[in-house]
């Protein structure tokens, strides 16, 4: 592997897929694989999803891309279906999460400046946040294992420890410009903010005339058995970031804001190569007619409650291995008691395919097409791959 011409930035697996159906990925020897963290909540609708890819296909042949000088009838079909189904009225598509966040950062900024408040450009974010790895999004989320050598952090976000209502109160001040947020903190180990919290934030940021602004790259598009996670809360922000699930594994991302959020993104201010590209228009119209279906949404909240449910009879199996369990939906976090390194690897081991987060926690993120029976097959294969473990410590402690 130190042979390849790639950057060294991953921390890469030793094993390579060469064709996915369906919850499964299939190595060029055929072996099967469980996939329990659809690219990390990429595949929404697992892999070669026959509409997904009939719907490609048909594009494919007709129009890969046009510049976003012309108008783009499929651009506005997607942007109005998001808009139906969501608080928003108005939606910019670009190519990543990363994306999605800086054009809600420069959204929110813009909003103060057209309305005459041009000192509000403080961003509040909060401790464990993940929004991305541009310079604007890392200083948003403000690791310093991420920023390390980058050079100066980019300026104007305020943190907070998470879940603290004081500190918030006491960090909100005249240059403050809107409150970003995860519904669940993704990366950082699947930290839920309670609902009462994002309500707070909504009161909060209406008391001092501040943009909501939620990060649902992750939780969003049906992740957490609603179409957004934010209506678990009943609350519903000013701008929002999506991205991951919502190509169904081609690239794309989107900023969604309300009428007057967006009312300063004028011709000019922002803008997008690729954004928008009608291959990835193809793929999400797609993926939002399946997943919006109320039927598909009630399906995954049904499946992401028995994998939590089994999860749980694991977490009692085995208390030397894991700790706790939580999360919504078909996100879902398994907390460890032995290096979340460790258990993941344990589980490919197994062939069952898991992904690391903060918090000694491995995710569960798995397609949201995955059947009741692969669920059952997944806890089956995390359950031999914990008493794995436990036979190698067992054979440690002896030897
Ligand atoms: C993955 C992720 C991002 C970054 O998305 P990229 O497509 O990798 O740029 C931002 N926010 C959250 C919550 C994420 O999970």
């Amino acid at each position: 592997m130190s042979q390849s011409a790639l950057y060294a930035t991953f921390a890469r697996a030793d094993v390579a897929f060469e064709r996915g159906e369906g919850s499964w990925l299939y190595t060029a020897d055929g072996d099967a694989y469980l996939d329990m963290m659809g690219g990390v909540a990429v595949n929404a609708l697992g892999h070669a999803h026959p509409r997904l890819v009939a719907a490609l296909k048909a594009q494919a042949e007709k129009l890969w891309h046009v510049s976003n000088v012309f108008r783009i009838p499929e651009q506005e079909a997607v942007a109005e279906k998001l808009a139906d189904l969501t608080f928003a009225d108005r939606v910019f598509f670009c190519n990543s999460g990363a994306e999605a966040l800086e054009c809600a950062i420069k959204t929110a900024r813009r909003y103060h400046f057209v309305n005459g408040r041009p000192e509000r450009v403080r961003i509040v974010t909060f401790e464990g946040a993940f929004h991305g790895r541009t310079l604007a999004t890392l200083a948003a989320g403000g690791q310093e294992k991420y920023l390390e050598g980058f050079g100066p952090k980019a300026g104007g976000f305020d943190q907070v420890p998470f879940g603290d209502p004081e500190a918030l109160d006491a960090i909100i001040g005249p240059e403050t410009a809107a409150i970003l947020v995860e519904p669940i903190q993704g990366e950082s180990g699947v930290r839920p903010v309670e609902p009462q919290m994002l309500r707070h934030l909504r009161e909060l940021c209406d008391r001092h005339g501040l943009l909501l602004v939620f990060d649902e790259v992750q939780t969003g598009m049906g992740r957490t058995g609603k179409l957004f996670a934010h209506e678990w809360a009943g609350v519903t922000p000013d701008v929002m970031a999506v991205a991951k699930g919502i190509g169904g594994g081609f690239p794309l991302g989107a900023c969604l804001a309300t009428e007057a959020a967006a009312a300063g993104m004028t011709a000019g201010t922002h803008g997008s190569t690729f954004g928008g590209n009608l291959l990835a228009m193809a793929a999400a119209g797609t993926v939002i007619d399946v997943v919006a279906e109320p039927e598909f949404l009630e399906a995954v909240r049904a499946k992401g409650l028995r994998l939590k449910q089994k999860l749980a009879g694991l977490v009692d199996t085995h208390p030397e291995v894991f700790e706790t369990v939580r999360g919504e939906g078909l996100m879902i976090g398994l907390k460890c008691r032995k290096p979340a390194g460790e258990v993941v690897a344990a589980m490919r081991a197994r062939k069952l395919l898991c992904v690391g987060a903060g918090d000694n926690v491995i995710r569960f993120l798995p397609p949201l097409t995955i059947s009741e029976a692969e669920i059952d097959e997944a806890v089956h294969r995390a359950d031999a791959a914990a008493t794995d473990i436990e036979a190698a410590s067992r054979k440690g402690a002896a030897a």
